[in-house]
Formats: C-alpha cells, structure tokens, sequence
C-alpha cells in the first residue's frame, strides 16, 4: 500500500504546467474583486451627464494608474500593461458606457453591461481574443472599485516569499509582480498563451493554470509545494523533504540551462524529443526550445469556441501556422479529440451520462465521417510543398480496435498522408499486435491510457494518486506496445505528461519508446537527464519499476536508481 491516498498527508491538485520549476512556500490570495451590481435604480435625466463624468474620471485615474506602472517596467511587462491602459481608454467601451448611462443605468452597472458585451464579442472571436476576456473584466473591476472608492483589487503586499494564487491574473497584476517575493503563480482559470503565462515565462516564474476550482479549498498562509512541469500543487507535503525538492530543482535547473540536443544517452542511443502544442503560437515558441518537431498538435484545441465546422481551406489556414513553425521538420498532427472534457459545438455531441467513456475522438467520426475526411482534406492541403525532410504525420485519438485502426489508416493513405494512432484505450495496447500492421507509428497518450487503466477521471483531484503515469499498470501496457512496436519495425512515441517527467523519460526509453513528446518547456529537464544515463541502466530502471506495487514505489526505486 504504497500509493494509497495519502501515505504522508499529502495531496495534489493538478493544473496545466505552463513554467518549469519548483517552489515551496506560503500561499498569497490576490485581493478579491469587487461584488457587481445588478442593474437597478433609473437615473434622473439630470443625473445622466454627471454620472458620466464620475465614470470618467474614476476610468482615467484607472488608466493613469496603470500608465505610471507601465513607466516602471520594460518588456514584455510594459507591453502588457500599455495595451491595458489602451483598453481602459478605448472609445468604444466608453461610448457604450455612456450610452448606458444615457439610457438612465447607474455608472457601476453601465461599466458591467458595456465590458460583458465586449466580452461576448471577444469569446465570439474565440482564440487568443477569448482569453484576453480577463484583460476587460479587470479594467471593468479596477473602474467599480474606484467608483466605490474602494482598494484596488490585485495584488496584496507580501513579505518574505509566497505563491501566489488567484482566479485568473490580470495582466497589470503579473506585470507588476515582484519575483523577489511571490515566486510562484497559480491559477483556477487561464490558458497557456494568457498573460499570466506570458509573463511567468518571462520571469521564470513556475506557473501552473487551469487548476479548476479545487484551487479555492487552500487558504492563504498554507504551505504548497508547486512544481511547474509536472502542473502539481502539493498540501501537506513534509516540510524537510519539500525544501529539498526545491533545492534539488535549483541545482538541475543549472544544468538544463547548458543542455542543448539533440537527446542520446551516454552511449549514444538516441530519443527524438518533441513538442506538444495546441496552436501556432505555441508551435512559434517550441521552435526557439530543443524541439526537434512536434509530437502532439493538439488541433481540437483551435476550435473550442467555434460554434460552425471551420471550411477545408479555413482549416487549412489555421494548422499552416503550425507546419510553418517548423518548415523541415516533423509534424504530428492528430484529428480532432472532441469530446469529454473539450467540447466542440461543430462535432454536434449529445449529451452523455459518461462523457470520458462515450462518443468522444475518433469516435465521433464513426457517425459523421464527412467531419473527419474534411479534416484529412484540410491537413493535406496545409501539409502541400512541405519536403522529404519535413514529415507530416497524422494520428487518431481514443483508437480501440483494429478495425478503426484499419479504417482511419485507409482514409490518410488515400490523401498520402502518413497515418498513426494514439494509445490510449488500454484495448488499444492490448491488441497492439492486431493495429500495428495498419499503421506507420503509434503515439502512446499517458493521460488517457492512465484514465482508463486506473479507471480514474483524469480531472478529479481526489483520485489524483490513480492518475500517475508511474502507476506499473499503465507502465506495462506502454511495455506491450513497444515490445509489438520493437517486432513490426513501429515507432513507439509518447506524447502524455508522462513523456514531461525527466526520471519516467528514462523509464520509458528503457521500455523501448523512440520519441518522447511534451511541453516545450520540459524537454530540456528530459534531455540533459537521459544524456546523464545509459540505455541499460534505463533498461534495468525499467524492469525494477514494473515490478513495483504502485506508483509512489516506482517514482522511489527510479530515483534510487537515476540519481543516487
Ligand atoms: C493523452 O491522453 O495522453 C493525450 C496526449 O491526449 P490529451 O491529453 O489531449 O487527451
Ligand atoms: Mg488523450
């Protein structure tokens, strides 16, 4: 019982890991934005202009604010912070706050129903404009507060050192932030292209997003350990062993800093590292990190918030961006995973009891094929002109049987397309043997295959413990596969978080994987640990590990092994 719940008292939430990086220390909650009004009370006719005015003055001393800051940083911080002011300025938001106002709402009630129409309009455009939605509703909040007179919503003062945690950050927030003091960000919401992310990287700050509203049970002053690639914040965690973790980081990260790939053990045996990513700006940021190419083009991701099927050559468009970040070298794209926890109103779902173990991935295909040869037309199309020397390579999601396998094979190979399919339903790996003929690579996704294996949601933070990729069960099928990978001459990658975690990189080599595909941030913790270790010691770390009883048992015989 070595991975039971809690063997210390610790437990972990989990987020999107979008900063590298360890960090323990006190949990600071930013200031809680202010209550919005209801509209309420009409306005007199002749309290209508001044009103207006008391917006406006409370909106330039915002924005006034905001510029004097904006004086005191440089880079990307000031750019942040100058496109703020530009929004507390912009016109358009403030006539339509004016015409609220003349319409006879108090200012409050004006600056909510102006912002959450601006709102709409940006969540419409959907993309990066959706995620600059926390940009207006800070402005919006900053604006009530002054015309309350209350403080500023944001961040508080903080001594000595502290992780800070928030719902969302504001740009002005993280733009400011002084990383003397706060050396750590967390948040329920964001996205890895938000400010929040932007600005973490720029100050290398382990930064964690998307953590869901589990975040919100941990109050201010408790002690967390976050550890920004692996996307954990840990409770409880035993203090002596949580500072040493953090020291440890500091030494490596010394080390990742030098690394430079391409990535091969001591004796040479070499692992393609690549890049998961979710859209062209990510794919632009991956080609200036190790990446030999990218693993996992995530495409679903580019069409949350599309409520139509984008056309073939609007498609087309949007996965170039990604092809064109690296021109000579491999791709894998893989076919839309809708479904789940990724809902897309164009793939027309139903509503599921189960939605994890209903029509989700190439499921939905199997009842609207056209969406899926559209797709195919489309990732043709973009992938045209691209050279020998730059693969386009496309897989399937939730792949169970061979007859999928085959039937998704037989629809890239008529468009030329090199097909593959993700491991991810443990039928999948069970019955490698059967689907590897119909293929020219499999991709192993560890999120899925542990969801399943562990029969465990992969978004519950209570089950947290099951859904570890160090879980041996799900090791062995990643053995079986490579073992069926190994006989028919298949590359076996893995592209799940797994692939992020320096110590299962080696396990999973030792295993028999060929490329490992993660988070362009981690790939260089992955390569400079795989070029301290050679193929055999990955091989006997690999046997050990399987022969543990749980996850925390392997995690402690590799590191045992791997480092001493
Ligand atoms: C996985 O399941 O491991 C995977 C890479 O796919 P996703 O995380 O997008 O479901
Ligand atoms: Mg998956």
């Amino acid at each position: 019982m070595d991975d039971v719940r809690n063997p210390s008292g610790a437990t972990a939430i989990k987020g999107t890991g979008v900063v590298a990086g360890v960090a323990y220390a006190p949990v600071v909650w930013v200031r809680p934005r202010p209550a919005l009004p209801e509209a309420g009370a009409t306005l007199t006719e002749d309290a209508r202009e001044p009103e207006f005015e008391r917006f406006s003055a409370a909106a330039d001393t915002v924005a006034e604010r905001l510029a004097d800051r904006a004086a005191t940083v440089e880079g990307v911080a000031a750019d942040v912070l100058t496109a703020t002011v530009g929004m507390v300025r912009d016109r358009g938001w403030r006539r339509t706050v004016k015409k609220n106002i003349s319409a006879g709402h108090p200012a409050e009630y004006a600056t909510v129903a102006a912002t959450q129409k601006f709102v709409g309009m940006f969540e419409a455009a959907g993309g990066v404009m959706a995620e600059r939605t926390t940009d207006l509703k800070d402005i919006r909040d900053r604006v009530i507060a002054e015309l309350r007179g209350e403080p500023e919503p944001g961040l508080p003062d903080v001594e000595g050192e502290g992780v800070l945690f928030a719902d969302d950050l504001s740009p002005a927030d993280t733009a400011t932030l002084d990383p003397a003091h706060i050396i750590a960000l967390v948040t329920e919401l964001g996205g890895p292209t938000s400010h929040t992310a932007i600005i973490a990287r720029q100050l290398n700050l382990p930064c964690i997003v998307a953590t869901g509203e589990g975040l919100r049970q941990i109050p201010a002053g408790e002690f967390v350990l976050v550890d920004g690639a692996l996307g954990t914040v840990t409770r409880n965690a035993e203090e002596a062993s949580a500072r040493a973790t953090v020291l440890e980081f500091r030494e490596r990260a010394a080390v990742i800093a030098q690394w430079r790939g391409p990535a091969r053990t001591t004796d040479g045996h070499r692992v393609q590292l690549l890049a998961n990513v979710a859209d062209g700006n990510a794919a632009r940021i991956a080609a200036g990190t190790q990446a030999e190419g990218i693993g996992l083009y995530r495409t679903e991701m580019s069409f949350l918030s599309t409520s139509t099927e984008p056309t073939v050559e609007e498609q087309a468009a949007v996965y170039r961006k990604v092809f064109d970040a690296f021109p000579a070298s491999k791709v894998v794209i893989r076919t839309l995973d809708a479904g789940s926890d990724k809902p897309i109103a164009f793939a027309n779902m139903a509503q599921e009891e189960n939605p994890a173990l209903g029509v989700r991935g190439l499921r939905i295909a199997l009842g609207n094929e056209g969406l899926l040869t559209r797709q195919l037309d489309a990732i043709a199309l973009a992938a045209e002109g691209r050279g020998e020397n730059a693969p386009t390579w496309v897989m399937a999601p939730m792949v169970a049987t061979e007859s999928e396998a085959g039937w998704f094979a037989g629809l890239c190979r008529d468009r030329g397309l090199t097909p593959g399919a993700m491991i991810e339903v443990p039928a999948a790996a069970l019955m490698s043997d059967k689907l590897m003929p119909h293929l020219d690579f499999v991709s192993i996704g560890t999120n899925d295959l542990t969801q399943y294996t562990m029969a465990a949601d992969r978004l519950s933070p209570q089950l947290a413990y099951l859904t570890d990729p160090w879980q041996p069960a799900v090791l062995r099928l990643v053995k079986e596969t490579c073992r069926v990978g190994e006989d028919t001459g298949t590359p076996v990658g893995v592209c799940g978080e797994a692939a992020a975690d320096p110590l299962l990189a080696c396990v999973l080599t030792g295993l028999g994987v060929t490329s490992l595909s993660a988070a362009s941030t981690a790939l260089a913790g992955v390569g400079a640990q795989l070029s301290s270790v050679d193929l055999a010691t990955c091989r006997e770390v690999a046997e050990a590990v399987l022969d543990t009883s749980g996850a925390a048992a392997a995690r402690e015989v590799a590191r045992q092994m791997l480092l001493g």
